[in-house]
């Protein structure tokens, strides 16, 4: 998740959010093209929401917090927009060492979640490879404990570097996917300079999933704030790189540059916080039917499957 949100601009965006995707004539499919205007705003909502209810989603990036409203906040937003399922993880702070007393908290947190909400939440666990011994033992006491797989994993080690290759090998075993965390900038070149130096670019994704190709990577939030063109591009001819279309810089067109680079069996619906946006950017970008069934849910449900953690 992109670190400075605070809550305040998490629900001015959101409203913002809202009332866009109120007005947007192709979001109302029930009422043709041209003639919402015949219709009353109520009328307009109504066929909205109908139309966000109808589709099963799995939020495959979605976080909880150590704060006292988290996680009746996540759970209210995902009971309003129909998400019957979120993938969660309280990622190590970008900046911290992230020692194993630090992860084992963050996992702790997400555990106590799953065992208080196991009907709507899928757990995934952090680490940090700078701890090999400890992460190992991290990644089965998680296991034990229900978890499907690792994420959000964080800048403290980038995803290509040989202290991860014990960790992959790991959750090749496992048949389980890996969420890593993607940068912030414009481009390449002129990445935001506040994002610490072992942030993990598309390529170190590309470089990484073609020395592993039988393990699955999750490439984290094209919304975030990364140039999203770039990233698919970069991202194209990586079978087993999955890209989820999560966070609160969606911009209008953004999944359907996706889809043309990424396909429509590697991109996952996620939301990371921006829970309007993620629902109405799958709406009004151009996909089919069966196109935003494989995003919103089919697509991470055979993900789980391998690893007999499939939603049913
Ligand atoms: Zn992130």
């Amino acid at each position: 998740m992109y670190k400075r949100m605070d809550r305040r601009s998490f629900v001015s965006n959101t409203v913002a959010s809202a009332a866009g995707l109120l007005l947007g004539s192709n979001l109302v499919p029930s009422i043709p093209k041209g003639q919402s205007e015949k219709f009353s705003p109520e009328k307009r909502r109504m066929v909205l929401m109908e139309e966000v209810m109808k589709y099963r989603k799995i939020d495959t990036h979605a976080h909880v917090y150590f704060s006292p409203d988290s996680p009746t906040i996540q759970i209210d937003f995902a009971e309003r927009l129909g998400i019957e399922k979120l993938v969660i993880s309280r990622n190590i702070e970008a900046f911290s060492k992230g020692t194993p007393e630090e992860f084992r908290r963050c996992n702790d947190l997400v555990i106590k979640c799953m065992k208080d909400h196991p009907d709507r939440f899928i757990g995934t666990m952090v680490l940090n490879p700078t701890y090999t011994k400890e992460s190992l033992e991290e990644i089965k006491r998680c296991v034990d404990a229900g978890m499907v797989g690792a994420g959000e994993l964080y800048n403290q080690v980038k995803i290509n570097d040989p202290l991860y290759y014990p960790i992959i090998e790991k959750f090749i075993d496992l048949k389980m996917i890996m969420l890593m965390h993607s940068a912030i900038g414009k481009s390449r070149v002129l990445l935001n300079l506040d994002e610490p130096p072992n942030i993990s670019l598309p390529e170190d994704f590309v470089e990484i999933a073609a020395r592993y190709p039988e393990a699955m990577f999750q490439f984290a939030h094209i919304g975030g704030g990364i140039d999203w063109e770039y990233a698919c591009k970069a991202l194209a001819h990586s079978p087993n790189i999955f890209v989820d279309v999560s966070g609160s810089n969606n911009e209008a067109g953004m999944i359907d540059f996706a889809l043309k680079y990424i396909g429509e069996d590697r991109l996952l619906f996620g939301c990371d916080n921006s829970f309007y946006q993620g629902v109405g950017h799958m709406l009004s970008d151009n996909l089919s039917e069966s196109q935003r069934k494989k995003i919103f849910f089919d697509n991470y449900n055979a993900i789980l499957k391998k690893s007999g953690n499939n939603v049913n």
